[in-house]
């Protein structure tokens, strides 16, 4: 019999959590049915290597860990009221909908997602969950949008209470911000922690909250900012190989919860960016490679085709598949500025204390942040109460069928992936002091202090961990043969950081 290898959590929505009052919204059901149309046609729903956990609701109890009762009671007295109390009761959160299903629906996304972090943690097998409504946004005492409970922070604090993880660490690559998560984590201490990337735009963007900023008082949060649109897999992969894949390193989780919210891609209609399936697998890769069990939660993701082409190359990426190889792309300047600031804030862990003696030893000034406290421009206008219709509008027809075009080439790509001829190896030349150079697919250094730094930064942040030591530098030169690059399938051209490396300007 086949080892199971995956958890998945599919809810199957038997009665709809649907907006009742209005003709089109975003966040429909329909979202997780194109992920299961996807996943049972590709054959991956009935793989026998996944293991499918039953949903199940969650308590109010455990709701109540990280809500306030008086919001719980409050969601609950909706399943029996009318669509027109539904809708008055809508205008007191802001961009929420319900209707008579919610009540239960929410608690079976919060309960699925309890569940599944409990069993990714215990068994250390990595898992995900299609799970609506989404939660990100849900913040203690009240909805925000479309999320009614926030189904990360719940299952956090239900490892954490049972002894199932002692430390986790939370990553949210939803395009918008997680600004529930960030205040229903406050209260648990330095045990979660937090990492955001989103669309930010110094605070012009929803929701325009100073503290989705760099600077704010939450200690367990970092937000990775983003301040332009139009962002590429390789920025993404930027900042996790930068920030977050060193932020994990550092802070030694034994858990890793993704909140995994696809409107970053390429197409949605939310976004404004362009991160493609492989760019999301890729991410995810990243986070397994640190060796810490990875259990995804889906959060947002409103472009239908891309949620179930995201959904199958994340899944086939916790299989362990080899997954499509991201084109490397120049990063954009506004990435080297988040990088940056951020760098600044954090220099206190070893990775960024590294970044800034390496700036030091080839002759680069530290970097400074001499613009704290004054990315936020924006302006938050909205209050009680909130508008409940007219919000949203679709793309045009011809607009969705450029990205449809645009996607359905990209996934034929992907039908012919090609181990690449050369392994991407390391090797150490006995030459000058700070040579570096990339001959077929090899990369050459030398024995110079800073280029040794700066490999050993390139490995931290890019490469499987079980090459990375504390004891890299240590190393006798002569027994330095050669390394291969993650499991072996990448070539160094594929990691867009080498030749883009932002910080050092190389
Ligand atoms: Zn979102």
């Amino acid at each position: 019999m086949s080892k199971k290898k995956v958890y998945v959590i599919m809810d199957r929505q038997e009665e709809r959590h649907d907006q009742p009052w209005s003709s089109y919204h975003i966040e429909t059901s329909k979202r997780l049915d194109v992920i299961y149309e996807r996943l049972k046609e590709s054959g991956l729903f009935d793989d026998t290597r996944i293991e499918h956990l039953p949903r199940r609701e969650a308590t109010e109890k455990e709701i109540q860990s990280v809500h306030t009762e008086r919001y719980v009671e409050d969601v609950k007295s909706t399943e029996t009221m009318n669509a027109d109390q539904q809708e008055a009761f809508c205008s007191k959160y802001e961009d929420i909908f319900v209707n008579s299903a919610t009540w239960k629906r929410a608690k079976l996304a919060a309960g699925s997602a309890i569940d599944l972090v409990t069993a990714v943690a215990i068994n250390r097998i990595p898992g995900i969950a299609f799970i609506r409504p989404p939660g990100h946004h849900a913040m203690p005492d009240e909805g925000c949008g479309f999320c009614i409970f926030n189904n990360v922070a719940i299952a956090a604090k239900e490892a954490l209470r049972c002894g199932f993880a002692k430390k986790v660490m939370i990553v949210d690559y939803d395009v918008h911000a997680a600004n529930g998560t960030q205040e229903c984590i406050e209260s648990m201490g330095d045990n979660v922690r937090l990492i955001s990337i989103h669309r930010y735009e110094n605070g012009t963007f929803w929701p325009n909250m100073p503290q989705t900023g760099i600077y704010h008082n939450y200690n367990n949060t970092m937000n990775l900012p983003l301040n332009t649109t139009g962002l590429t897999d390789s920025d993404y992969c930027a900042l996790f190989s930068h920030v977050i894949i060193p932020s994990i390193q550092s802070f030694k989780p034994d858990l890793i919860i993704v909140s995994s919210g696809f409107d970053a891609s390429l197409g949605d209609p939310e976004g404004y960016m362009n991160v493609t399936p492989a760019g999301f697998a890729t991410m995810i890769r990243m986070m397994m490679n640190t060796g810490i069990p990875v259990a995804a939660v889906l959060e947002g993701g409103y472009f239908l085709e891309a949620l179930a082409a995201d959904s199958e190359w994340v899944l086939k990426a916790l299989l362990g598949e080899q997954i499509p190889q991201i084109n490397p792309e120049p990063i954009n300047p506004a990435i080297a500025d988040t990088i940056s600031r951020v760098l600044s804030k954090y220099e206190e862990t070893s990775f960024f204390r590294k970044v800034q003696e390496l700036r030091k030893l080839i002759g680069q000034s530290p970097i400074e942040d001499d613009v704290k406290q004054t990315d936020y421009k924006g302006e938050r206008t909205v209050h009680a109460p909130y508008d409940t219709r007219g919000i949203y509008t679709p793309f045009a027809d011809e607009k969705v069928n450029k990205f449809k075009d645009l996607l359905r080439s990209l996934l034929q790509s992907y039908e012919t992936i090609e181990k690449p001829d050369i392994p991407c190896v390391f090797k150490y030349v006995n030459t000058d002091e700070n040579f570096l150079d990339v001959q077929d697919g090899q990369l050459l250094i030398g024995s110079g202090k800073a280029v040794k730094l700066f490999v050993e930064l390139l490995f931290i942040s890019a490469l499987d961990p079980q090459f990375v030591s504390d004891s890299f530098l240590d190393v006798k030169d002569t027994d330095f043969d050669s390394i291969r690059f993650g499991d072996g399938l990448q070539s160094l051209g594929s990691i867009p950081t080498f030749k883009n490396f932002p910080l050092l300007q190389l």
